[in-house]
């Protein structure tokens, strides 16, 4: 069994300072930076080392009361839904310009407080970032109802409304990423958000919001509260002045958060859940490209992807070929500190994730899967993990079922195509599928047959800001991205006018 070929080099050298200072640690409410009420703070840490970066200050549910009447003044009050369109247009393409002005800080504070490589965050993850903000900008001014004909003399229009206050609450895998999924569709339609972020990584979306104020966001419209999800996020979910929710995270507190919002104001909520995503290898598939993106579709990010391709199928007669070449694909794998350059793969975010991963590996062994490579961590300190293959993976094994959110590829054999779209769909997740083959009819039936929001057929993880994105089944409710998330953020108001005084007036 192999060794992944960093593991030294990541034990022994210092880590990299990351070129970046840490300026804002306070919430940002109202447009101002502020303590938490309670005085309180958390630390937020390095996973190269586990050392603390920072002391964040952690919201509770007072903050998040404080950060929901500012919204609400916000949006009641303020200059933000009743100025055009195109003013707020505007702002937010301001705001897209400071993203690329600022890139390289933000890239680097994203590296430090998550271990993803600085340069994947600096080429692709920003970009997309301010993609995200452009194209929803665009939107603003285009976001208008309809003229209705009926059976009767009324004239009948439609008013596409922002919904109020959005209640937004984002994980540590793309802290930016879904920052931008969220705020800037809700922004370009005219609401206020309060947004919370994840724990393990409140540091970039604090420094892009300043960016956003400097771009000319009145106060209160845009409200960031770092802190944790029982008490922070919980609140939020509570809150009867919150209008709409939208959350991204585990299955688990996604139920939570529905249930909250059920009990509290019946607040519309979009959930954007967990995966165990099908990568299918068909026979007739070039093998060394399948081998590359199948690579591509489970270990980028670290393995920390709700859409990663987690259950690799390939075809028997091709079966073994693919495992030799993904064993040896993952070996090459450059692991180690994510601001060195050429590094593929960073650390994991945290202690509690790293072990959750050794564990799905021990379970792996356990249950009698071949380990082709990896299956240990890296160095003695931080969070790092061998990029890791298994082969002759059965569906019923815990590797196949659960999410591990981590680089650990399942590879399972499969004999035709009514098998394995089966298989495939024997989940309750249903967020993302990959489809490796050469053949039309083969790509067009699986397209088709497999139940999730997102097939890619030879490629993987192209998440244009233009490409709605949600799962079927418990992968979750809605859809982000693209025109199908604005519905998310506005109310449709009928109204009805007589073309002419009616006989009783
Ligand atoms: P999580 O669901 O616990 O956390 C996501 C967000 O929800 C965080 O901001 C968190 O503070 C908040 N939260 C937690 N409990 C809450 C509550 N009771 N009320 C309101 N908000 C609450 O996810 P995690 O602990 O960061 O990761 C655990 C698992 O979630 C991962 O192993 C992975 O399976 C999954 N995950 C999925 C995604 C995704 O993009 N779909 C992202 C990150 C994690």
């Amino acid at each position: 069994r192999g060794i992944c070929r960093f593991s030294t080099a990541v034990a022994n050298e210092e880590p990299i300072t990351p070129p970046v200072q840490v300026n804002h640690t306070q919430l940002l409410i109202n447009g101002q930076f502020v303590d938490a009420s309670s005085g309180k703070t958390f630390p937020t840490l390095d996973p190269r080392t586990g050392e603390v970066i920072a002391q964040v200050a952690e919201g509770g549910a007072e903050d998040i009361n404080r950060a929901v009447s500012a919204a609400r003044k916000a949006f009641d009050e303020g200059p933000w839904p009743k100025m055009t369109s195109y003013e707020r247009s505007q702002i937010i393409f301001r705001f897209a310009d400071l993203l690329e002005k600022h890139s390289d800080e933000i890239a680097a504070l994203e590296t430090w407080d998550n271990g993803k490589p600085y340069e994947q965050a600096k080429q692709a993850e920003i970009p997309m970032l301010i993609r995200v903000f452009r194209y929803y900008a665009g939107w603003a001014d285009k976001i208008h109802g309809l003229t209705i004909p009926v059976d009767g003399p009324y004239h009948v229009q439609t008013l596409h409304e922002p919904i109020g206050v959005a209640g937004q609450i984002i994980p540590w895998n793309f802290p930016l990423l879904m920052y931008a999924w969220k705020v800037a569709p809700a922004l370009a339609c005219g609401n206020s958000v309060v947004l919370k972020t994840a724990e393990q990584t409140p540091l970039s979306a604090l420094y892009v919001s300043k960016l956003f104020h400097e771009a000319g966001l009145p106060p209160g419209v845009l409200n960031v509260v770092s802190g944790f999800g029982p008490t922070a996020g919980a609140a939020l979910c509570s809150h009867m002045d919150v209008d709409k929710l939208a959350f991204t995270g585990s299955t688990d507190t996604g139920k939570i958060v529905l249930e909250l919002a059920a009990k509290s104001n019946l607040k519309p909520v979009t959930l954007e859940l967990g995966g165990k995503s099908p990568f299918i290898v068909c026979e007739d598939a070039d093998i060394d490209k399948a081998v590359e993106l199948a690579h591509f579709a489970l270990f980028f990010n670290q393995g920390q992807c709700c859409c990663a391709g987690s259950r690799t199928f390939v075809h028997e007669r091709v079966y073994n070929e693919f495992v030799e070449k993904a064993k040896a694909r993952a070996l090459k794998r450059v692991v180690g500190d994510p601001f060195k350059k050429g590094i593929e793969q960073g650390p994991q975010i945290d202690s509690k994730q790293f072990e959750k991963i050794l564990r799905y590996i021990r379970s792996g062994i356990e249950s009698g899967a071949t380990l082709e490579s990896g299956g240990e961590r890296i160095g003695s300190k931080g969070y790092y993990i061998q990029p890791t293959v298994f082969s002759n993976v059965q569906d019923d094994m815990l590797i196949a079922k659960d999410e591990i959110f981590g680089p650990v590829q399942s590879i399972l054999k499969f004999k035709n195509l009514d098998e394995v779209i089966r298989r495939a769909n024997a989940t309750h997740y249903g967020l993302a599928a990959g489809v490796f083959t050469q053949d039309i009819d083969t790509a067009n039936t699986l397209t088709r047959a497999l139940k999730a929001g997102t097939v890619w057929i030879n490629c993987f993880d192209v998440f244009d800001a233009a490409i709605p994105f949600g799962g079927y089944k418990m992968s979750g409710h809605g859809r982000e991205k693209g025109i199908y998330c604005l519905n998310n953020y506005l109310q449709v108001k009928a109204v009805v006018t007589p073309l002419k005084n009616p006989a009783w007036l």
